[in-house]
């Protein structure tokens, strides 16, 4: 492995700069009581896409914000579009009988359509790219996860390649990798951007968005701000690190995992080809904590990853060993950039469940009260925000998903237990079962 130079890179959301370039976001905070038809909490993928939907269907609708729209998780993403997302096929296949299955794999896959249509239809400039997906092994005693997605996609019908040394060499050609798994339907994005884009749009069709506007906590069917409050008939809440002022049980429900992402300087053509020699693609590995990467806007390399060590961390943790690993894996591989310097870097805390599928459901006593979370993926979320506003709007004709994203569900660490065990060591075990399945 090559040695990186420490202290090179800031910490800084690069997404977030580059667009903003300077300016500011230009916020409006909630400084009166008001009443409205529909309210969402939360300006991230999920919450932006239930205003959409609740907007076009001809509601009445109010937003409010913590801080300023993707100014979370959804702002901070390596912008990797795919179907899956901590589930893959093979993953699915292992938890759930051949229907169910497909039917949790066809709600990313639905997500990534809501995101790729919009992105269409209204133009947005969110560095949109259509990039296959590749999944690498760098092991012999992980091709056998290859296979195994392989077969899994198979009996699924979905469009696959697997790809020997001498193939994988030809469109990506890392000196350690030994085989691939090529599939279509994915695309990169700023997702960022995409958020920024997503909020202008609604503020157009008439959405009252209210940033750096944090509900301390709910009333009845009243969000109380700092300096005023939102009254609806129906809430959707797609919060993160959902607190129990707004969130009762249900806080319980989800943890976090702490990822890494950075980003080098622009690539020179010569670069860029030494590692997609045949065109883009986005790419992770078979590790656990597996490393991603894709070329973004100005040809620059994004970087990706986590570490068994700093996952499951209470709080981010803001140092660039973690992701000087995987720069330093990436530039072994690909030689021809050792000398590209990464200039920014940051971590962000994933909201998940315990079995790593969202919860989107209604609050137990008030069924006009709707929650969205631990959607770990831009897919996941976009979906569930889409889903819970249909269930707002016309829950007849709304299929029913409970069975999958119902809170009560099973998991395989109850939450009585999980009160012994704590959250954290909850979490962990219930991925690590997951993962060593
Ligand atoms: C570093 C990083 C890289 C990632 N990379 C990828 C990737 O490549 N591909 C992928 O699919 N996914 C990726 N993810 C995951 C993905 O970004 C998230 O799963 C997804 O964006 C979650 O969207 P969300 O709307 O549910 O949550 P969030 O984006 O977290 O939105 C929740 C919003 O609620 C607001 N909020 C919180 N509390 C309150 C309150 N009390 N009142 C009002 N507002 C409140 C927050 O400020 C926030 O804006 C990544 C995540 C991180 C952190």
């Amino acid at each position: 492995m090559l040695k990186i130079k420490r202290g090179r890179m800031i910490y800084k959301n690069w997404l977030r700069e580059n667009f903003l370039k300077g300016k500011k976001p230009g916020r409006s905070f909630l400084k009166k009581n008001i009443s409205t038809e529909c309210l969402v909490i939360g300006g991230g993928i999920a919450g932006l896409h239930a205003a959409l939907k609740l907007i076009d269907s001809g509601k009445k609708v109010v937003l409010l914000e913590k801080t300023i729209c993707g100014g979370s998780s959804s702002g901070q993403s390596g912008g990797f579009l795919s179907p899956e997302s901590e589930e893959d096929m093979s993953a699915l296949t292992k938890r759930y009988d051949k229907k169910s299955a497909k039917t949790i794999y066809g709600i990313p896959k639905k997500g990534v359509e809501l995101i790729a249509n919009n992105i269409k239809k209204y133009k947005f400039k969110c560095d949109f790219r259509k990039q296959d997906s590749l999944l690498i092994s760098a092991k012999e005693s992980h091709n056998k996860k290859i296979f195994e997605e392989a077969r899994a996609k198979k009996a699924a019908n979905l469009p696959h390649k697997i790809l020997n040394k001498a193939e994988l060499k030809k469109i990506h050609p890392g000196k350690n990798y030994l085989m691939g798994l090529r599939y279509p339907g994915s695309y990169g994005i700023d997702s960022f951007a995409y958020c920024r884009e997503m909020k202008n749009l609604l503020v157009k069709k008439g959405v009252k968005i209210y940033e750096g506007s944090e509900v301390k906590k709910i009333n009845g069917n009243t969000a109380i701000t700092r300096f005023g409050s939102a009254k609806a008939r129906d809430i959707i809440i797609c919060v993160d690190k959902l607190r129990d002022e707004i969130g009762g049980d249900f806080s319980k429900k989800y943890y976090h995992l702490q990822t890494y992402i950075a980003i080098s300087e622009p690539l020179n053509r010569e670069e860029m080809k030494s590692i997609f020699p045949n065109g883009e693609l986005m790419c992770w590995d078979t590790n656990w904590d597996y490393a991603y990467y894709r070329p973004v806007f100005e040809n620059r390399i994004l970087v990706g990853g986590s570490s068994a060590m700093t996952a499951y961390m209470k709080k981010e943790r803001h140092s660039p060993e973690v992701i000087n690993y995987f720069i330093g894996d990436l530039k072994s591989n690909f030689p021809k950039i050792k000398n590209v310097k990464f200039t920014h870097y940051w971590a962000g805390l994933i909201d998940v469940t315990k079995d790593l599928v969202p919860i989107a459901d209604y609050e137990p006593k008030n069924k006009s009260i709707q929650y969205a979370l631990g959607c770990a993926g831009l897919n996941w979320a976009a979906y569930c925000g889409d889903y819970l506003a249909r269930r707002a709007v016309n829950p007849k004709n709304t299929r029913d998903l409970s069975e999958f994203l119902g809170a009560n569900r099973k998991f395989f660490i109850s939450d009585k237990v999980q009160s012994i065990l704590g959250k954290k060591i909850s979490f962990f075990i219930s991925h690590l079962r997951h993962f060593l399945k």
